[in-house]
């Protein structure tokens, strides 16, 4: 059966998700659709008031259903439901998702929500086997170090991948005993609400995991403010995390796990196998149109092989295609918005005017809806605009060296250190590169992430504090209490 679906005939769920409930309230945000630039409804807004009463609902959740002190394996057994019944929704999750967001129908059910439902139920095992310590001492002390769940968990999460976000922070926030109040992105909302209904629909109390929606001023300031507020799980751009540090700080303090932006290199030595790599690259740098935290948009290669792979890139980013969201077959998503839209065509022409050669693409593409193509420039050193900014887009910068040392320097960013890439037969310089990179993930003769969810993902310098997936994720929605017992 096909997935694609009529844009103007779907319902969707707007409103707040609290207690349980779809709660309606807030003055509205225009939202409109990046595959055709059309408005399709408004987003409210939750006033303080309206997150007071989520966070109010988390607490009486947590009380009432003793969700941090059950047998362990019953939190397992409830997210495992939820994973279930995400799966057997995929499709309506889907199609919810898809028209808001630039994600195409047909990745989402065999790509995001998928992965989404495997990365649950592995954050769903560590509740019952991650656990308090009892640690050396003399005989005559004990020592423990017992573990407990915060209490809420306020998350908040951007439009680009709005499922695989959400449960990026609620997987682990509940499985370790907490509840959640998240806010996800203002442009790409209601997937999110979709998932609270079902976890509430699985199982898990009503109450336990709230949603509010809104901006990061209004909303996500009451939020990452509240008192009541243990913990703040964020992902978003470094402008933003700097933001919540500063309004969490006004306040008092308290633990955060930040996940922000980047601006990855992918270094490209001549030994390696070069179609392969073409393809790893135009892949991450094609996929959702750029617009990943993790996407290698700096190209940095050895010189002897840069006139073949740039032609192996031409001849694969020549043949995306692009659609709307809601067609099965689309591959090649939109831009979320117009005003990203113009960013991207801003940094690109600041860049050809710093000197840059544009090699493929460079404009907006014909039709309706905010799409751009696939963008090669060459001719940059590291102050260009294109080097420098996170342009969330496609486009790819291409530097060159001669010597592994001047690809490392080029490969060091000033600001971001999130992900990296390198290309190349030689082990032993994996290891030298692996060792010597500024980021948190680094990709060998690959660049994507595996279905393995216990590799940590997080990042250096400005890209973040804090870790999302794998074990970290899970302990870091825990703390933990020293106690010694003088026999
Ligand atoms: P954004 O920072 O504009 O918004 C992210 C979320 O934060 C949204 O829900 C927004 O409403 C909220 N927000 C904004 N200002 C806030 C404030 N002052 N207080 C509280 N909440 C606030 O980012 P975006 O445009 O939605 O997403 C793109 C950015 O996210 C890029 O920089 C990208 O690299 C980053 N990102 C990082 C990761 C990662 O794992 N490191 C993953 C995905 C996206």
């Amino acid at each position: 059966m096909s997935l694609s679906f009529n844009p103007d005939a779907l319902s969707l769920p707007i409103g707040h998700f609290i207690g349980g409930k779809l709660v309606a309230g807030g003055e509205g945000i225009e939202m409109k659709r990046p595959s055709d630039g059309r408005s399709y409804g408004q987003c409210p807004v939750a006033s303080p008031e309206i997150v007071e009463r989520a966070v109010k609902s988390a607490k009486a959740a947590l009380k009432s259903s003793n969700w941090g002190g059950v047998r362990p394996r019953e939190r397992t057994k409830a997210l495992q439901a939820w994973a279930d019944l995400i799966e057997a929704e995929a499709e309506t999750l889907a199609k919810i998702e898809a028209l808001s967001s630039t994600r195409p129908v047909g990745q989402l059910v065999a790509g995001d929500i998928a992965v989404t439902a495997e990365q649950i139920r592995f954050f769903a095992e560590f509740a019952d086997k991650e656990g308090s310590d009892l640690v050396p001492t003399d005989d005559q002390n004990l020592g423990m170090i017992i573990s407990e769940p915060y209490g809420v968990v306020g998350a908040i999460t951007p439009w680009n991948f709005p499922v695989s976000m959400a449960g990026w922070k609620i997987g682990p926030a509940l499985a370790a005993g907490n509840a959640v109040v998240l806010k996800p992105s203002e442009m790409t909302p209601f997937s999110t609400v979709y998932m609270a209904e079902l976890a509430v629909r699985a199982g898990i109390p009503a109450g336990l995991l709230n949603v509010v929606l809104g901006d990061g001023q209004t909303t996500g300031n009451a939020l990452t403010g509240h008192p009541d507020i243990a913990k703040i799980s964020f992902t978003g751009s470094t402008r933003a995390g700097s933001a919540i540090m500063e309004n969490v700080a006004r306040t008092g303090v308290k633990p955060m796990t930040l996940e922000l932006g980047g601006k990855s290199p992918q270094v490209v030595f001549a030994d390696a196998d070069l179609e392969k790599t073409a393809c790893a690259i135009s892949g991450s740098v094609v996929f959702n149109a750029g617009q990943a935290c993790v996407a290698g948009t700096r190209l940095i290669v050895e010189k002897s092989a840069a006139p073949a792979l740039i032609d192996m890139l031409i001849a694969r980013m020549k043949t995306v295609r692009s659609g709307p969201t809601w067609n099965e077959t689309t591959h090649y998503s939109p831009i979320i918005s117009q005003r990203q839209l113009n960013r991207i065509g801003s940094i690109v022409d600041a860049a050809l005017q710093a000197g840059g050669e544009c090699l493929i693409g460079g404009q907006s593409m014909e039709g309706a809806g905010y799409f751009y193509e696939p963008t090669l420039i060459a001719n940059v050193d590291q102050s260009s605009p294109a080097v420098v900014e996170e342009i969330f887009g496609p486009v790819l910068t291409i530097q060159t060296f001669e010597t592994e040392e001047e690809a490392l320097a080029l490969a060091d960013h000033p600001t971001y250190g999130l992900a990296s890439g390198l290309f190349t037969r030689d082990l032993s310089r994996t290891i030298r590169f692996a060792r010597q990179i500024q980021a948190g993930t680094v990709w060998i003769n690959r660049y994507s992430r595996s279905r393995d969810h216990i590799l940590p993902t997080g990042g250096y310098k400005q890209s973040g504090i804090g870790k999302d997936l794998g074990r970290d994720a899970y302990l870091a929605n825990r703390k933990t209490k020293s106690v010694l017992i003088s026999l």
